[in-house]
């Protein structure tokens, strides 16, 4: 299984988590012949400012400050596709936001934890799934060609939060 689940809900110095992602990616460019042009890195490094999935509208106004100048936002989306297309980042559907991929060469479940408190997603890759699902398709005679699985629900901060605040209304109660 690959996950960067535990990195993602946990405190972590995320500098390590851009310059890690920003290698992968040149990397895979020079791998690849790929060029990974000013405007596709800037975007790159925007969904990787958190572990937040982030909308087009929101990358093209953070571009813009950054910049300086007014962005165009077929520019954004030229950028997005492409790095959409060589796996640097994933689309959360359900949300209709990007977000960076932890692990671009390695194979794939699209599966993502998303928290409904924080908004934070975490990425998992497990092959088990991908052999369910795939049976699943053959059986139905379905030619599955994308795949996408958004689970909804509570960060280990968010929901140790939670009954913390539990603990303290039940107290309250009792008073
Ligand atoms: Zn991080
Ligand atoms: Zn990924
Ligand atoms: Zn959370």
């Amino acid at each position: 299984m690959l996950t960067n689940a535990k990195l993602v809900h946990s405190p972590h110095d995320h500098r390590r988590c851009i310059n890690a992602a920003l290698a992968r990616a040149n990397d895979l460019c020079a791998a690849e012949n790929h060029r990974l042009t000013p405007t596709r890195e800037s975007v790159l490094r925007l969904l990787w400012q958190s572990h937040r999935p982030m909308g087009a509208y929101q990358l093209q106004d953070q571009l813009a400050k950054i910049s300086g100048k007014s962005i165009a936002p077929p520019t954004i989306y030229r950028a997005i596709e492409f790095l959409l297309k060589v796996g640097l980042i994933h689309r959360i559907a359900s949300l209709n936001a990007y977000i960076g991929c932890p692990f671009p060469t390695s194979d794939h479940s699209n599966l993502f934890m998303i928290c409904n408190q924080c908004g934070s997603a975490a990425e998992v890759a497990l092959n088990s799934i991908n052999g369910l699902l795939e049976s699943a398709c053959e059986k139905a005679n379905f030619t599955l060609q994308d795949q996408s699985l958004e689970l909804f629900g509570l960060c280990p901060n968010c929901s140790s939060e939670q009954e913390q605040d539990f603990a303290e209304d039940g107290k309250q109660d009792h008073e």
